[in-house]
């Protein structure tokens, strides 16, 4: 499932295109959005990506923390979670991890 960050309507993960207002969601989806603004702060370090514990298989296998530039984007390929995939983007600040 993606929501979109201009209309907040939900559309396939499948969905290129806002259904309801025409937003690229590769570019306007919300876990893009979070994923620019994270890209963009000096503070995060690296992203983790979250899955759920009852995620598919395809999920399950990009679960881990990635140097900000090679993170997976979202949602993922190939996935097959009942309700759409549900991963998303967790900063790791420098202040943690320093
Ligand atoms: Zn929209
Ligand atoms: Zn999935």
């Amino acid at each position: 499932m993606q929501t979109c960050s201009r209309c907040n309507a939900q559309s396939a993960d499948s969905a290129v295109i806002c259904p309801n207002c025409g937003a690229d969601l590769r570019e306007l989806s919300a876990t893009a959005m979070s994923l620019r603004r994270m890209r963009q702060s000096s503070r995060v370090l690296t992203i983790r990506l979250v899955v759920p514990d009852n995620a598919c298989p395809a999920c399950q296998a990009v679960e881990g923390t990635y140097p900000k530039e090679t993170v997976p984007t979202l949602p993922v390929k190939g996935c097959s979670c009942p309700h759409g995939c549900t991963c998303f983007y967790e900063p790791m600040l420098s202040e943690i991890y320093p």
